[in-house]
């Protein structure tokens, strides 16, 4: 069994448009709410809330603000953990302190589990009901149909979505039996083992036209130092950036997934490097600024890290075999794939070339092989480790389990 996850297109009618505004409102409230309890709490009384007090403020909160009652209880609860989510990176020092949220970016909601929410469909459209709320018409198909788990209620440049995850048994064609290294970069995106590269398609760099003359307007319109404030035509522009925007990543996904099912369909063993791509596209403080920012620019581009989970997931729901290889230890880009020969390149050799065994292919290529060699090694003495999970700060899952725990705990009489 396994959890994917599928939106669908929300279709509301007039009045579920307006109340679905205003619960994300209300959600987008609650939020603040709760950044603001922690912070003060802390500031003023040296305290620090968890996600258990706030959990439990609730029943309270909603005597006092009748308007939530009509959302369900569990929904707040998973709004009150994503206050808590954000503040266990910040403690982790993953990210800076959590910031109050203006209803405009606010996105949406969640339903945890069964409750307060119910989809009629087969996978290929349908219909979803919210309680309080109604039966709204869905468009959407899924690849792999099952048991719906949780549902998230989003608002996206202007449109209404539910995306949900789904327990099911995902049917994968059978991938062949070859194997293959791939190395990752800016020049070509994708170059295998087999010789063969794929082009970066640079789908922002194709927008970015498009983007800056419409940015250009955008922020002419408003300037909160003069006392400009959003006016209806800056929000049309916001909505237009938005929109070529929401389309390049539209694109960009749609490229990887054709990318990476056309490497899983012949490979059952993929061997590639595990990359610190946050280092890689770290912004430039010093005098080659304009330069390194251009460059992230062409990493992000390619979406090296979605693409590469998506070969993962593609791959190991298939039978087959993904390794990441540390870079540190085998040195990929420096070592002769012929002979095994070590020597420094720098970035502006395109080419490898071997001093001591005379061997001559492009240098991702090169790359590309080496580390399925050494991923071939692996295999063979059975060596492989699975990569480590980044998120470890207690999600909604692990809290259900507790939860239940807890509650067998206390139906057990002693
Ligand atoms: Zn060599």
């Amino acid at each position: 069994m396994a959890i994917k996850r599928i939106t669908f297109r929300l279709y509301p009618n007039k009045a579920q448009n307006d109340k679905l505004h205003y619960w994300k409102k209300l959600h987008c409230l609650l939020y603040n709410a709760c950044v603001y309890h922690r912070k003060t709490e802390y500031k003023k009384f040296g305290k620090n809330v968890n996600y258990f007090d706030q959990q439990n403020s609730l029943p309270a909160f909603k005597e006092c603000w009748h308007e939530y009652k009509e959302l369900g209880s569990h929904a707040l609860q998973a709004t009150v953990k994503r206050v808590d989510f954000a503040f266990q990176r910040f403690f982790k020092l993953k990210s800076g302190y959590p910031k109050f949220k203006s209803s405009r970016r606010y996105k949406g909601w969640t339903y945890l589990d069964k409750a307060g929410w119910s989809i009629e469909s087969n996978g290929h459209h349908g219909f979803l009901s919210l309680s309080n709320l109604g039966k709204i018409k869905i468009r959407g198909k899924a690849r792999d149909w099952g048991v719906p788990k949780t549902c998230t209620v989003m608002f996206k440049q202007g449109k209404w979505y539910a995306s949900l995850t789904v327990e099911c048994n995902p049917t994968r064609y059978q991938t062949d039996t070859g194997a293959i290294g791939l190395d990752f970069g800016t020049f070509q995106a994708v170059a295998d083992s087999n010789g063969n590269l794929i082009e970066n398609p640079r789908f922002l760099k194709a927008a970015q036209e498009k983007i800056n003359k419409v940015a250009k307007k955008f922020r002419r319109k408003r300037n909160p130092k003069k006392g400009v404030k959003a006016s209806r035509r800056w929000r049309k522009a916001a909505r237009k950036v938005g929109k070529i925007q929401s389309s390049v990543g539209r694109k960009r996904q749609d490229w990887q997934h054709k990318v990476a099912v056309e490497i899983v369909s012949c490979n059952s063993l993929i061997a590639t490097e595990r990359l610190n791509l946050k280092g890689m596209t770290r912004k430039s403080i010093g005098k080659r600024k304009k330069q390194k920012s251009g460059l992230n620019r062409s990493i992000l581009d390619v979406g090296i890290g979605n693409l590469k989970s998506l070969i993962n997931y593609k791959v190991t729901e298939a039978g087959g075999l993904y390794i990441e290889i540390s870079t540190q230890k085998v040195k990929p880009s420096q070592t002769c794939p012929n002979c095994g020969h070590q020597e420094k390149k720098t970035l502006a050799e395109r080419e490898h070339h071997c001093e001591k065994c005379g061997y001559r292919c492009d240098r991702d290529v090169a790359a590309a092989i080496v580390m399925l060699n050494y991923a071939r090694g692996m295999e063979r003495a059975s060596l492989v480790v699975e990569s480590p999970s980044s998120t470890s700060c207690g999600s909604m899952r692990q809290l259900g389990a507790l939860r239940r725990q807890k509650r067998q705990s206390q139906a057990q009489p002693d």
